[in-house]
């Protein structure tokens, strides 16, 4: 069915694009992705038509969308860093607010120009919902962003729902919940931890410096998350959807779950305080549910954290011993395998995930 149909995803060579882009391939989508920076994410994005330019160029983006006309759009450009967005609040409101507002803007006069509609998907964020009272969360909880990274994601929330019942557009938001794997960035506490707990290890290191282990997330898996983004545009008519497990652990859990996979027993022997990781204000608690999409998207969490954090921790044990920071066979379970017992002389050669000669 997908067969010849176009998806182009802003935002390509983050986590979420990169197993994305796997998704709808597989699926038989010609994917377009763009990206301010592709350098470092080469590896990942075999059989992606990359283009480089920042989310805020609206000629660009609007140039690209009457040339190629792609199908569906997902619109997973943004500034990820809940932590470090007070140090950029007003690049944050630019990239992850205003951009979208400026894109539905585009698809509202391509579309009565030119009579093109694409799908829309608009990555939201379990960041809207931040000190809400109401736990679980889903689809019909007040928002109470508690950072310019949340307050943004809100902005651009409301904005996707008001384009679609004012405009008729078909655009969506994905109101994803924490979602993790091995290519998550370390600047997120999890790669942080499972990094520092791979190093300590092979007694690379002793100890990981964090902030806030309070602090409760209901965590799932990456390559999960991706397929609901996909099914969210494949609907009668476009809605929302909360995607989370509704599962929540702590940080402190996480830490613990991690140190388990190495078989370290005393895991607080490794771990130090540091205020600096204290943010101006927290969300204590994450907690999803995703009934609607269960029901009307057959959607549902096939990855525990344990699972998750298992894989997280193997691929950072590669990434310590080859020194090969990015390989297509950290993206899986069963292909972080292949990268196994590789020195880091006979990798680019031998590990059957980067045989197709991809530069990494
Ligand atoms: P977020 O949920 O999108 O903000 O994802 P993060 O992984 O950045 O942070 C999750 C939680 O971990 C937040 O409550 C942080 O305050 C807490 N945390 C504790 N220590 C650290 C740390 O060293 N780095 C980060 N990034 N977060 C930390």
């Amino acid at each position: 069915m997908a067969a010849h149909r176009t998806a182009l995803i802003t935002g390509v060579a983050g986590q979420d694009g990169i197993y994305l882009a796997r998704v709808l391939l597989e699926r038989g989508y010609r994917v377009i992705g763009t990206s301010f920076s592709l350098a470092r994410h080469f590896p990942y994005l075999q059989g992606v038509e990359l283009i480089a330019f920042d989310i805020r160029n609206t000629d660009a983006m609007s140039e690209l969308l009457r040339r190629e006309r792609p199908d569906e759009i997902y619109n997973l450009a943004a500034i990820s860093s809940v932590g470090q967005s007070w140090q950029m609040a007003e690049k944050v409101a630019e990239v992850n607010g205003m951009s979208v507002l400026r894109l539905l803007e585009l698809l509202v006069r391509l579309r009565d120009d030119l009579g093109y509609a694409p799908r829309f998907y608009q990555a939201s964020s379990s960041e809207i919902y931040g000190m809400a009272d109401q736990q679980p969360q889903d689809e019909r909880t007040p928002h109470y962003p508690r950072s310019p990274y949340g307050t943004s994601k809100s902005f651009a929330h409301h904005l996707t729902v008001n384009y679609r019942e004012s405009y008729g557009l078909y655009a969506c938001n994905g109101i994803l919940f924490n979602h993790e794997s091995p290519i998550r960035p370390a600047r997120f506490v999890t790669r942080k931890i499972t990094r520092a707990v791979a190093e300590i290890s092979l007694g690379m290191r002793d100890q990981v410096t964090l902030g806030n282990l309070d602090a409760r997330r209901d965590w799932g898996s990456a390559a999960d998350y991706v397929e609901a983004m996909a099914e969210m545009l494949q609907q009668e008519s476009a809605q929302d959807f909360v995607i989370a497990t509704g599962e929540v652990a702590s940080i402190r859990d996480f830490v613990a779950i991690a140190f388990e996979a190495v078989g370290i027993e005393d895991p607080w022997a490794h771990v130090e305080f540091d205020a600096a990781y204290l943010r101006p204000a927290d969300v204590p608690q994450t907690w999803g549910r995703a009934d609607r999409a269960r029901s009307a998207l057959g959607w549902g969490p096939k990855v525990s954290l344990r699972e998750v954090v298992a894989h997280m921790v193997q691929a950072d044990i590669v990434r310590a011993k080859t020194g090969i920071e990015e390989c297509r066979g950290y993206m899986f379970p069963n292909t972080v395998n292949d990268a196994l017992g590789l020195t880091p002389a006979t990798h680019r050669h031998e590990c059957p995930s980067c045989a197709a000669g991809v530069a990494n």
